[in-house]
């Protein structure tokens, strides 16, 4: 398939892949059209195998904050592979990333390394229900957890209603022990609560939910979700797979200063390699096998490789004032974008270098909220962008990731092509 053109090769993929992808949002069906192939990717831009340069603003879904194929990251890998792939015994690299995961984000006394978001989710999820002894978890709509049976469930009727599965494949008995309400709803929250606190094993939530669009929390709504919780015994679970080591060094939790119980990770901390990571109190992590009685456990979990990427990806961030950066192209972006969309039925939201235009009024601050989103308009929005060089996420509902390779000049061609695309 070497010179094969994007539509070639996705006509290959169908045959052998189930709907060509191996992660749905990538087969652009939220925007229609078919999917490019990356052949390429450095700092701020992917190269598709049709030789076309695209700014990029996915940023492989969130890992890639230093930009695409770092030096530094791209060398500790090559020299880390030198002396071996995996080895199945400890290896130094694991203290240096628990000692960095703990001395950077605030919450986390100790933790363990897997695989993936996804994998880090499902344990905080486990460890949870064995350290409190109860099965009841509460989401929220619109905020994603990985493809986790429990959290695969998305808006019941009203607050307490039972869940229904938003995927076949998970037992509705499963589904019927994940209460969700809508974000940003404390009356709904105080209901749950007052209903069911006591039967409650955790409350697991996007701090920033950046998976139904992007809405930032309001003001006290974690806060009074910190203590119902602590009052209820129930762990508060901060999913910082896409907003820990982003939103700051500690993530959300220290740009609000909420200390969730358990926090799960991943995304940054690989460095663009496969990772999670979850963390939190000692004594709830201490609950894990071999010292307590919730089993976890992963073969290539601490792979060498994937700690050197994200070691080395968490020291650059660190050396070059990565966060500052961040900060400042966002507001770059945001200050660009704030007069392209004044007068339009468009939201643009930011917080760091996240960020998402919605194709509705605002304000939006939930799941509600986004979906009145006009999702065609969107569509034809992103196929000019893409067209012009600018590749958004093929999604309304996904957030928009800057990084520290993003230019001055990324960010004016970008503006120019968002103000031409929206006509
Ligand atoms: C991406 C994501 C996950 C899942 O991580 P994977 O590595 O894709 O399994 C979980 N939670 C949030 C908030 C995410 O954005």
């Amino acid at each position: 398939m070497k010179d094969a053109i994007s539509s070639e090769l996705f006509a290959a993929a169908l045959k052998k892949i189930p709907g060509g992808v191996n992660s749905p949002v990538r087969a652009f069906r939220g925007v229609g059209g078919e999917p490019f192939f990356t052949k390429r990717a450095k700092g701020s831009k992917l190269v598709t195998v049709d030789d076309e340069e695209l700014i990029d603003y996915v940023g492989t879904w969130g890992p890639a904050i230093l930009g695409h194929a770092p030096k530094e990251v791209v060398d500790a890998v090559r020299d880390t592979a030198e002396n071996g792939l995996s080895f199945g015994t400890p290896n130094p690299l694991e203290i240096e990333m628990a000692e960095t995961i703990c001395r950077m984000v605030p919450s986390v006394e100790k933790v363990r390394m897997v695989n993936s978001g996804t994998e880090a989710v499902m344990s905080c999820v486990r460890l949870a229900r064995g350290f409190t002894g109860r099965d009841l978890l509460l989401k929220f709509t619109g905020c994603y957890h990985g493809h986790v049976d429990s959290l695969l469930v998305k808006a019941g009727s009203g607050a307490l209603t039972l869940g229904q599965p938003d995927s076949a494949g998970v037992p509705s008995a499963l589904a019927a022990l994940t209460r969700t309400i809508p974000f940003n709803r404390p009356e709904a929250l105080r209901e749950v609560f007052a209903a069911e606190g006591d039967r409650l094993a955790a409350v697991i939530l996007e701090p920033v939910p950046a998976n139904a669009g992007l809405y930032l929390p309001r003001e006290g709504f974690l806060e009074e979700l910190r203590r119902l919780c602590s009052e209820s015994g129930a762990l508060l679970i901060f999913d910082e797979v896409m907003t820990g080591f982003r939103l700051a060094p500690g993530g959300a939790q220290e740009r609000y200063e909420i200390c969730p119980d358990l926090t799960a990770m991943g995304k940054v901390i690989g460095g663009g390699l496969p990772v999670g990571a979850f963390g939190g109190r000692a004594d709830i992590m201490d609950y894990l096998a071999p010292l307590g009685p919730v089993y976890q456990a992963g073969t290539l979990s601490g792979n060498p490789l994937a700690l050197a990427a994200g070691l080395a990806q968490l020291r650059a961030m660190e050396r070059c004032g990565g966060w500052k950066k961040l900060e400042e192209t966002g507001a770059k972006m945001e200050e660009a974008m704030r007069g392209i969309v004044a007068g339009r039925d468009l939201e643009f939201h930011r917080i760091g270098s996240m960020f998402c235009l919605y194709f509705a009024k605002g304000p939006i601050e939930n799941l509600e909220d986004a979906k009145r989103s006009d999702t065609g308009a969107f569509a034809k929005f992103f196929h000019r962008c893409l067209r012009a060089g600018v590749y958004f996420a093929p999604s309304q509902f996904e957030a928009g990731f800057l990084s520290v390779a993003h230019s001055d000049e990324d960010i004016e061609k970008t503006a120019r092509v968002v103000a031409d695309s929206l006509g």
